[in-house]
């Protein structure tokens, strides 16, 4: 089989390597559109914390985080074994014991038989800012030992690397497509590719292709600005997930790195541009978070477009009335967490395999 992949955040990658795991010959085409969301995106894998409680969705992001260790043992056999991956923890906070009661009651059931969550428990506020020293005072908090950050440019580039390994072509360039019979045909900067299948993971982006065939999915970009701040000589790089009771949160990497996020800006289409407001929103949450961040050095503030699907959940599969064609997106705010699993599961649609993952409640409406 030959597959064409559009598109190479963690999504396509993930697809990729699974098809060329499978022995597909793979092509993937990536335009890097400015605000790649994978680029920008912050690297929380701590599904269990969400305030989200639509089932479907809880069920596909929380599988997305069980899919992580196994993956990585995965990519280590082949040789790639850093991607930034770290079980630091999460700590939910809470200015009260009532807030940390609500965080229990939401939690505590989703752990429950989770092979990646581990233990969940409350943390003193002496506690808390031990862990992460720059945290203002008032906050108890709940920590979950499974929650995790990842670098999400090394992962998704580990698996493309996996891809490549395996004899994927990597090519950057842009995709278009139209009909060709009862299926699509894609062509390179404007050059024909052969492909039995044409898998299309373009993201926030993916409606200029699909407008091309007469189709559309509803998925609108999201943008978000997210600060990068370096606290010079501080081994961060074991500090937790901190997550208060809103959109935002602050987590750290190593070498004194502090990443603060982030806005959710609708209706701002692909308006790639830093605001006054978007660095306010940011940087004063930050600080009304972490006063200690106050004389770090802000070394960038990155910006992404967010897949953000209407129904928020994710869309995986063929696409009905044309044959060769497969669709991925709608990841949104959760994609760093649940992408490579929906790019496995993407891939085994592709393949004519049946998923690992019941994909009813995930298919494509285009
Ligand atoms: C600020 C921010 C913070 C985030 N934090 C987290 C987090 O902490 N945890 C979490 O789980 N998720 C997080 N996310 C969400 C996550 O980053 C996204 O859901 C995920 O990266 C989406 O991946 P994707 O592969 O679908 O899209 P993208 O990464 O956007 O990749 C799509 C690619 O397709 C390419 N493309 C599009 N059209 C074409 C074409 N015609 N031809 C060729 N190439 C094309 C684009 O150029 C792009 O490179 C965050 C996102 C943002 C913006």
């Amino acid at each position: 089989m030959r597959a064409v992949v559009v598109g190479a955040g963690i999504f396509g990658a993930s697809a990729a390597y699974t098809l060329a795991q499978a022995g597909a010959e793979v092509v993937v085409v990536d335009r890097e559109h400015e605000g790649k969301a994978t680029l920008a995106g912050a690297g929380i894998v701590c599904p269990w914390a969400t305030k989200q409680e639509e089932p479907r969705f809880l069920r596909f992001y929380t599988a997305g985080a069980e899919f992580y260790p196994g993956l990585l043992e995965e990519l280590a056999e082949a040789g790639i074994d850093d991607c930034g991956y770290r079980r630091v923890g999460c700590l939910v906070l809470a200015r009260d014991t009532a807030g940390l009661e609500a965080a229990e009651a939401r939690i505590l059931p989703r752990v429950q038989g989770s092979r990646t969550a581990g233990e969940v428990r409350r943390v003193s506020e002496a506690d808390a800012r031990e862990m992460f020293p720059p945290l203002a005072e008032g906050y108890q908090a709940l920590r979950i030992a499974g929650g995790a950050r990842v670098e999400a440019r090394t992962v998704a580039s580990a698996l493309l690397e996996a891809a490549w390994r395996r004899g994927a072509e990597v090519r950057r360039g842009l995709v278009d497509l139209r009909l060709a019979g009862s299926g699509a045909e894609a062509l390179v900067d404007g050059t024909p590719v052969e492909a039995d299948v044409i898998v299309v993971t373009a993201g926030a982006w993916a409606n200029a292709i699909l407008g091309k065939l007469g189709r559309e999915i509803a998925v609108a970009p999201q943008r978000g600005q997210i600060a990068h701040l370096r606290l010079e000589g501080t081994d961060t790089s074991r500090w937790p997930v901190l997550l208060p009771q809103g959109s935002h949160y602050m987590l750290a990497f190593d070498a004194g790195r502090v990443v603060a996020g982030a806005t959710r800006e609708s209706g701002a289409g692909f308006d790639y541009r830093l605001t006054a407001a978007g660095q306010a929103e940011v940087l004063n949450f930050a600080l009304g978070l972490a006063p200690g961040l106050a004389s770090a050095t802000h070394i960038e503030t990155r910006i992404g477009f967010r897949p953000h699907s209407e129904s928020l959940l994710p869309m995986i599969g063929g696409v009905s009335g044309i044959d060769n064609l497969f669709v991925g997106n709608g990841l949104g705010a959760g994609g760093l967490t649940m992408g490579p699993l929906a790019g496995r599961l993407l891939a085994q649609a592709a393949l004519g395999q049946s998923p690992d993952f019941d994909l009813a409640d995930y298919a494509v409406a285009a």
